[in-house]
């Protein structure tokens, strides 16, 4: 089986013509015929929840401000008439755990994927709020990054972790840290066995500065090694990137010893043979 869990209707920057409205069924249509072109049997939509109005109940940060204006009760009920999944892509807004609790126990949603784009306000994927130009040392990136993905587990909040090596985003045009990664996936790693969320596989990091699929291989043998469950997705903005690169995807989670991804219904998980 393939799923595509992790999929934006709306895309980034406001870029979309109005005859590509997100939220209405022609746009739905575009992505499963994607999802069927690709062979996916399970298309969710997974919309940040920063472009929700709610999403200043959890967080103030200027860059939500300026995002949040749609409503996100309209968006659950709008996707309930397609035959999407109904997920929603979540940060980790460290003390704002009880908020983020109540916000999610309100909807009906079939799965929560959780994501660490910020460091304190500095994101590690976005040039306008860049954390490279706040904090220049990699070690200290890595380190906070690392750190709050295994808050961000441990809060027991998701049932997807995306993108889980986020921090690597811009690829060589930021500095590295000169220690062995496994160094900062450690904590990582422990955290996500102990609340036994699931680790996203994503291949939207092909299309990114990072040019490699999130996670990095050795990371990803460490959350096998440690027991954890997998998805598969692609963070797809537009209905190409549906399923993108899922051939690689797939060979690539048979090398570490991945043999089912996760499927989810009403935030029920089951495993499924990875096809
Ligand atoms: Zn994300
Ligand atoms: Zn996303």
């Amino acid at each position: 089986m393939l799923t595509d869990y992790h999929v934006h209707l709306r895309e980034d920057e406001d870029r979309a013509p109005p005859e590509r409205e997100a939220f209405t069924s022609a746009n739905v249509e575009r992505y499963l015929a994607a999802a069927e072109e690709a062979g996916i049997a399970e298309l969710g939509c997974s919309e940040h929840v920063y472009r929700f109005a709610q999403a200043l109940e959890l967080w103030r940060h200027p860059f939500w401000e300026e995002q949040a204006r749609d409503d996100l009760d309209a968006y659950c009920d709008f996707v309930r008439t397609t035959p999407l999944r109904l997920g929603l892509e979540v940060d980790f807004v460290p003390g704002a755990e009880d908020r983020t609790r109540n916000l999610l126990e309100a909807h009906d949603l079939d799965y929560v994927i959780g994501s660490v784009h910020f460091i304190d306000l500095g994101a590690v994927d976005h040039e306008g709020w860049d954390v490279w130009m706040r904090q220049g040392d990699a070690d200290a990136v890595w380190r906070r990054y690392f750190e709050t993905l295994a808050e961000a587990a441990r809060s027991r909040l998701f049932d997807v972790l995306a993108h889980p090596d986020l921090v690597k985003y811009w690829g060589p045009k930021r500095p590295r840290p000169e220690r062995d990664p496994r160094f900062y996936y450690e904590p990582a790693v422990e955290a996500i066995a102990e609340a036994d969320v699931a680790v996203e596989v994503s291949t939207a990091g092909l299309r990114k500065p990072a040019g490699e699929i999130y996670p990095a291989s050795r990371f990803a043998e460490m959350c096998v090694d440690a027991g954890a469950a997998f998805a598969l997705s692609s963070d797809a903005h537009r209905p190409d990137d549906v399923g993108h690169a899922y051939e690689q995807a797939v060979h690539q989670m048979r090398d570490w010893g991945v043999e089912r991804i996760a499927v989810f219904e009403a935030r029920n998980r089951r495993l499924e043979a990875l096809g």
